[in-house]
């Protein structure tokens, strides 16, 4: 029953999507599919179909759905790439949906109780297709570089040199850049080198930089 009720909000979101211009059926399908409600607490989880961000713990929250979709909209919006390298995993949320998607997707966390949370409830809901790691994100993954996709959930001065470097040519990077004032920047990468758009005003928790030594255990 509890279900039930869940599907039907979370239709209602997708709706609600569609009306602030969200149009890439492949985006709105996941987000129909994906149980929001699972990666919050259970004191959230009558608000998790609300567009709006949550907390997840640790300070963190999971982002407003409105701009999951803006952001893996525009991550996809010129062909899906056969793999995505995320950085912020959090509640997991956001690997969930790519994970409807994209083939692959490798997702980076740096406070270790998020990692594992998220990596345990995407076995769970079956994302067999999600990669993690508990690290500095913002060194990118380089085992599996390049990466034609790269999301950046939290927000950097400047986007990190070793993402920049992991991205393919032909890639998109999406990642929100600023301090008090952030600005979501669609990055591509060409033979000549990258070309930068800002697309909208965003609020995102910062990203943090660390040693290999001093991810949270
Ligand atoms: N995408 C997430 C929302 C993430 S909030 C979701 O769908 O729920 C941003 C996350 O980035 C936080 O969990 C934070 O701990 C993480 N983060 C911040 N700096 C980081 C870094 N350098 N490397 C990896 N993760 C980082």
């Amino acid at each position: 029953m509890a279900d039930e009720r869940f599907r039907r909000a979370r239709a209602d979101l997708v709706a609600q999507l569609e009306y602030k211009g969200i149009t890439d059926r492949r985006v709105l399908d996941a987000i129909a599919q994906v149980p929001r409600h699972r990666f919050v607490g259970p004191e959230f989880a009558r608000l998790a179909y609300d567009d709006q961000a949550l907390p997840i713990g640790h300070e963190q929250t999971v982002s407003q759905p409105y701009v999951v979709a803006f952001m893996t909209e525009l991550l996809i919006a010129d062909g899906v790439p056969e793999a995505v390298l995320e950085v912020g995993t959090g509640s997991g949320y956001q690997a969930a949906v790519l994970a409807r998607i994209v083939p692959r997707v490798f997702t980076i966390e740096r406070i270790r109780p998020l990692h594992r949370v998220a990596r345990a409830l995407l076995a769970e809901l079956g994302c067999a297709n999600v990669h993690f790691r508990c690290a500095d994100g913002g060194r990118g993954w380089a085992k599996f570089a390049p990466f034609h996709g790269i999301i950046v959930t939290a927000a950097s001065k400047a986007p990190p040199p070793a993402l920049l470097d992991q991205l393919a040519v032909g890639g998109r990077m999406v990642i929100p850049t600023g301090g008090e004032s952030q600005c979501l920047q669609l990055i591509c990468r060409d033979e000549r080198g990258y070309r930068k758009e800002r697309r909208m005003e965003v609020k995102f928790v910062p990203l943090i930089t660390c040693s290999p030594f001093s991810t949270t255990r």
